[in-house]
């Protein structure tokens, strides 16, 4: 049989029958766009709590979903979703007070000024609308992302996200920085050198007549290889951006909902006040629900000028399952757990790179982890075809994560705010084990 979607030959051995007959089946129902994760894809039937379980029963232990962030189908979000299906769902041209009892929630977990929020069903979405009114503000169309860039799927956004591949061409409004690498640039340099290239980009818009409008920012940088940096790096770059009139868009799709530990939102490791903030991904630990966080002043006249309406952005159902989520991260302390077991799971990884050569950086904040593999720690060589064997033969061992970055030779490990002490050991366990395996 002849794979579709990049599998090698050899991968397809590996496949039993039924797993073959679906991803050929997979192929010629949903075209070739689709890509699976792992060599042995993963044919999932269930998840509870930090696991997910396959076809076959067998168990593994989720480092990588940033959706069911809280658990996967955590009861209380289950139970949200299930009593306001049984009521009432409709959308927000009608009144109804769930929608304002979690955006007042909501938006008391954002600093002072940041007071209005709009509800999208994803976080393209949320970045395409936080885009229009930031440029209907400023009358600018420039825009300023990082060269490996991910913000979404839309028409304008996906121009923005350079890091879907080579069929992106790059529009002519859009200008890309060098990624905040600390570990390339050097941590106390990598705060000017941001900051320089935006004002850099800022200078090069102006030169060819474009007026600038935003400054777009994964919050931990995770398509460019999770470079979460020096907590306050961002900070002269946010400045120099808001100095010449442009507004800070916060993409808070990763780093938001007490995934980085120390705050609730990932700008806030960096001291800055975004103007708008976007939110998506673990919102509603997998129903569809995302937003865009603003200061009232800038969506004023976007407001008066532009009828807002999304059919299924906001309605009772994600409001519940989000407001569920709220009152979780609250109520079992996932914001200090992420913390906590993260700082874990980043000392346990140090004491790997003792003996594991392979290991050139471990970095990342709360429960989002990038560790940078390198066949040579003094040239900093990417590895990564060791890579792609660590990932696969995690997922072999029954730990689930992921690679990052231009040349995908960091390991991206982002386990679910759920995790305990057991799993951040299960998981470095594994990873010892894998690392022993890699060959050149
Ligand atoms: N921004 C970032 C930083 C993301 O990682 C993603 C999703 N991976 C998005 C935006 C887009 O979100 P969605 O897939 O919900 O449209």
């Amino acid at each position: 049989m002849t794979m579709p979607n990049g599998f090698s030959a050899a991968d397809a051995e590996r496949l039993s029958e039924q797993e073959r007959r679906l991803i050929e089946r997979r192929a010629r129902l949903l075209g070739p766009a689709y890509r699976l994760f792992y060599e042995r894809p993963l044919h999932t039937v269930r998840g509870e709590g930090v696991w997910l379980y396959d076809n076959q029963g067998n168990r593994y232990l989720d480092a990588y979903n940033n959706v069911a962030s809280i658990g996967h189908c955590h009861p209380r979000v289950v139970q949200a979703i299930a009593n306001q299906a049984a009521v009432l769902n409709t959308h927000t041209r009608y009144l109804q007070e769930g929608i304002l009892d979690y955006a007042e929630d909501l938006l008391a977990t954002f600093p002072t000024g940041l007071d209005q929020v709009m509800f999208t069903c994803t976080g393209s979405e949320a970045n395409d609308l936080a885009l229009r009114i930031a440029r209907q503000y400023t009358g600018g169309t420039g825009v300023i992302i990082t060269r490996f860039a991910y913000h979404g799927v839309t028409g304008t956004i996906s121009e923005l996200s350079p890091s879907l591949g080579s069929g992106i061409t790059l529009p002519a409004h859009a200008r890309t920085v060098r990624a905040p690498d600390a570990y390339r640039l050097g941590a106390e340099n990598v705060g000017k050198l941001f900051a320089d290239d935006v004002r850099a980009a800022i200078a090069d818009l102006r030169a060819h007549g474009i007026k600038p409008a935003a400054l777009l920012l994964d919050g931990i940088f995770a398509s460019d290889g999770v470079l979460a940096g020096p907590p306050g790096f961002l900070a002269e770059a946010v400045k120099v951006a808001q100095d010449e009139g442009l507004l800070y868009i916060a993409d808070e799709v990763q780093s938001g909902f007490a995934r980085t530990g120390d705050a609730m939102w990932g700008f806030q490791r960096h001291g800055v006040q975004p103007d708008l903030v976007t939110l998506g991904k673990p919102m509603g630990n997998g129903q569809p629900i995302a937003g865009v966080v603003v200061r009232p002043e800038i969506l004023e006249s976007f407001g008066r000028e532009v009828r807002y309406f999304n059919t299924f952005g906001g309605n009772p159902v994600s409001c519940a399952a989000a407001q569920a989520v709220l009152d979780v991260i609250r109520d079992e302390q996932l914001q200090e757990r992420s913390q906590r077991i993260g700082a874990f799971l980043a000392d346990g990884i140090r004491q790997l790179a003792e003996r594991h050569e392979l290991i050139g950086d471990v970095r990342g904040a709360g429960l989002f982890l990038g560790v940078e593999l390198v066949t040579d720690r003094a040239s900093k060589a990417p590895a990564a075809n060791q890579t792609r064997q660590v990932v696969n033969g995690m997922r072999e061992r029954g730990v689930l994560i992921s690679a990052a970055g231009p040349l995908e030779n960091i390991l991206k490990i982002r386990p679910l705010l759920a995790f305990e002490q057991e799993h951040a050991e299960l998981f470095i366990d594994c990873l010892d084990k894998t690392l022993k395996d890699v060959t050149a």
